[in-house]
């Protein structure tokens, strides 16, 4: 009788307990979807706020101006474009009537405030013009916005991913504050925007030719070569490479000889756009490795690893196989190689393996000039010269946060890492490049 009023007790306890625990997960719940519709409320008078303003400011006096001109010269006050909208529905919206994009572009703050467009959201993309694919009816739930991460990343040349995964990742993560921050990156990289749709095939800059091409072609490339089995060599070139070779002019006949030369970082991105010839891509090491695992994984390409300090290539490769399971990571060796012997058990290390892929992190210029020595003893088909890859990977170093190499300041990310080091490269060097790509191309 007593064990049984225990139990009823302890069950009545219970009871309460999950009584209880229910209404304050009730209460919670609650909470959260107030504060959910409180802060889209919010975020929907912010956005309209915003779009207010910025039509004031900016569309109000152009939309006098066409006015007058309409009035003066009979020149028509808008351009009418259809655009691809919310579930598959196509919307015809207004633009000022002007040849400059953004000038142009300014009315469609307007639309902002008919519901007809979000500030910030999924890009633009105009119909009959721009190609409809496949996940458009899931990114275009919503209406899409005049500013977009896609606009953002292919701004700053960052966007490797594509497209629609940029549009996916907008779409499952965005937020109020996501989208703040969106716009404020905008700004900034907008500086490097670049409309024109015609781009040449490679670029030249103080005499060295580069590749003006995508990530995403320069892997399908790599993967042609190591199918064929031809043996290529890679380089990438940034501003403190192209300093580089003013004084050293065997490096810049070594960059001439390379199969694929690759344009790294915001530098020479920016000296690409004042020279008239923009680039594609920004198509650096770091970004790619991600590109290069995924495909060796898909293919089952091997990858060696040679360079860094002691103990750092092994530490990558043991990060990499645990990022990418299945990858096929054929050896490891530090790249201090004194004396010509070890040079040579490293080579016969590397011939018995047989990389398909042989990554060389020695810093430049001296990865290029080993490449260059070695590469016909070399049973290896891609060999890539990468320079401080392996201790990002290897997490002896952080690598810049997204938003910061989205508006350009990975460099000043590495300068307060390595201020002394960086000084010269950065500070100086950066502007130097400027300079001296503008006076060869006037010299041109
Ligand atoms: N390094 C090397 N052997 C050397 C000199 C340097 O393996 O004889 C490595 C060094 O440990 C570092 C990389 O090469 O991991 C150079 O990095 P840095 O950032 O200078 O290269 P960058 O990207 O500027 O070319």
């Amino acid at each position: 009788m007593k064990a049984r009023r225990i139990e009823i007790t302890t069950f009545e306890k219970r009871l309460k307990g999950i009584r209880v625990k229910n209404r304050t997960a009730g209460i919670r719940i609650l909470c959260f979807r107030g504060l959910i519709i409180l802060s889209r409320s919010l975020g929907r008078v912010c956005e309209f706020t915003a779009a207010f303003l910025l039509f004031l400011l900016f569309a109000t006096p152009l939309l006098f101006f066409c006015v007058i001109r309409k009035i003066t010269n009979g020149r028509p006050v808008f351009i009418r474009k259809e655009i691809y909208w919310q579930n598959g529905k196509v919307r015809t919206i207004r633009v000022f009537n002007f040849d400059h994009r953004v000038l142009r572009n300014t009315f469609l703050f307007f639309h902002v405030l008919t519901c007809d467009l979000r500030l910030i959201g999924v890009s633009i993309k105009e119909y009959g013009k721009d190609a409809r694919t496949a996940g458009d009816n899931f990114i275009y739930s919503d209406r899409p916005g005049i500013f977009s991460l896609w606009f953002l990343r292919n701004s700053s040349r960052t966007g490797h991913e594509g497209r629609m995964q940029v549009e996916m990742e907008y779409t499952f993560r965005h937020g109020f504050l996501s989208d703040v921050l969106i716009l404020l990156r905008t700004l900034p990289a907008a500086v490097f925007h670049n409309p024109k749709a015609e781009l040449p095939a490679e670029v030249t800059i103080m005499g060295v030719t580069f590749r003006n091409i995508t990530m995403q072609e320069v892997i399908d490339l790599f993967i042609k070569d190591i199918v064929a089995g031809s043996r290529k060599k890679v380089f990438f070139v940034n501003p403190d490479c192209f300093n580089k070779t003013v004084k050293n002019k065997y490096y810049y006949e070594i960059l001439r000889r390379g199969d694929y030369v690759l344009p790294d970082g915001i530098g020479v991105l920016l000296a690409c756009k004042f020279n008239g010839t923009p680039l594609r891509e920004n198509v650096n090491g770091t970004d790619m490795l991600p590109f290069l695992c995924r495909v060796a994984v898909e293919n089952s390409f091997s990858i060696y690893l040679l360079g860094a300090r002691p103990g750092v290539a092994e530490a990558m490769g043991g990060r990499l196989k645990k990022t990418y399971p299945g990858l096929k990571i054929c050896g490891s060796h530090h790249g201090f190689i004194d004396s010509s012997e070890e040079r040579g058990i490293v080579i016969n290390e590397i011939n018995a393996a047989g990389p398909d892929i042989l990554l060389v992190a020695m810093g430049a210029p001296a990865q290029e000039i080993w490449i260059d020595r070695f590469a016909s003893e070399l049973n290896a088909k891609v060999i890539i010269g990468v320079g401080g890859l392996f201790d990002f990977y290897s997490g002896n170093m952080q690598r810049a946060p997204r938003w910061m190499r989205e508006i350009g300041l990975e460099w000043l990310f590495r300068l307060l890492q390595e201020p002394r080091r960086m000084f010269l490269r950065y500070i100086l060097g950066n502007p130097l490049f400027l300079w001296r790509s503008w006076t060869s191309r006037r010299h041109k």
